[in-house]
């Protein structure tokens, strides 16, 4: 499996890292060593003194397909979770002035924590859904999925034009405004729909 990320997808989170309101998707990806089930404790690694959380809705792909039309996009992924985008920022931001690739600030290991996945069937509509990241007790990012630039169908199609998209692949559909760092000793708790959904400690 393969998980693919979508960069600045909600505006006030690309204004609040000055980056461009993007007028096509962001996309870089992850490799399946960067992900952490089952809400064990994220690690934090020595090489960063700067690794910020991103709350995101995370995809689930549930059968294959390329160059998926938008109008269909939307039978290609069947259950939605939770992901943090574990971002070393200040290795990204390095990158981003030499212009670098991200992999080492976004792809390390245990970068992408998932939630369990729940049927998307559940929900009564997938563009009103508040995603929430508390660390500590306060709530740090607070987001709904209304404000997305890019919807999922449309990151779908876009995607699957240049990569073939297959069962059970992750899709991190990018983070609302209010990311910042983490340190050892932090306690995150991600809910969807004031369902929590995350739960898990920073070492
Ligand atoms: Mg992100």
């Amino acid at each position: 499996m393969k998980i693919i990320a979508i960069g600045r997808n909600y505006a006030e989170h690309a204004k609040e890292l000055n980056n461009p309101v993007p007028t096509t998707p962001v996309i870089f990806m992850k490799p399946d060593t960067a992900l952490l089930k089952d809400n064990k404790p994220f690690y934090h690694p020595d090489f960063s003194e700067d690794i910020h959380h991103e709350i995101e809705l995370v995809l689930k792909i549930c059968k294959e397909g390329k160059h998926i039309n938008e109008k269909f996009a939307a039978d290609y992924y069947d259950e939605i979770g939770l992901g943090i985008d574990f971002t070393a920022r200040d290795i990204q931001s390095r990158h981003k002035e030499k212009g670098l690739p991200w992999e080492l600030a976004k792809g390390f290991d245990g970068s992408a924590p998932i939630s369990n996945f729940i049927p998307k069937a559940q929900f009564e509509d997938l563009y009103n859904l508040n995603l929430r990241l508390d660390v500590n007790g306060q709530t740090r990012q607070n987001g709904n999925t209304k404000d997305l630039l890019f919807s999922f169908e449309k990151i779908i199609a876009f995607v699957s034009q240049y990569i073939t998209l297959k069962k059970g692949d992750l899709i991190f559909t990018g983070t609302p405004e209010g990311v910042s760092a983490v340190k050892p000793g932090d306690h995150l708790q991600g809910y969807l729909q004031d369902q929590k959904l995350l739960d898990f400690q920073v070492k």
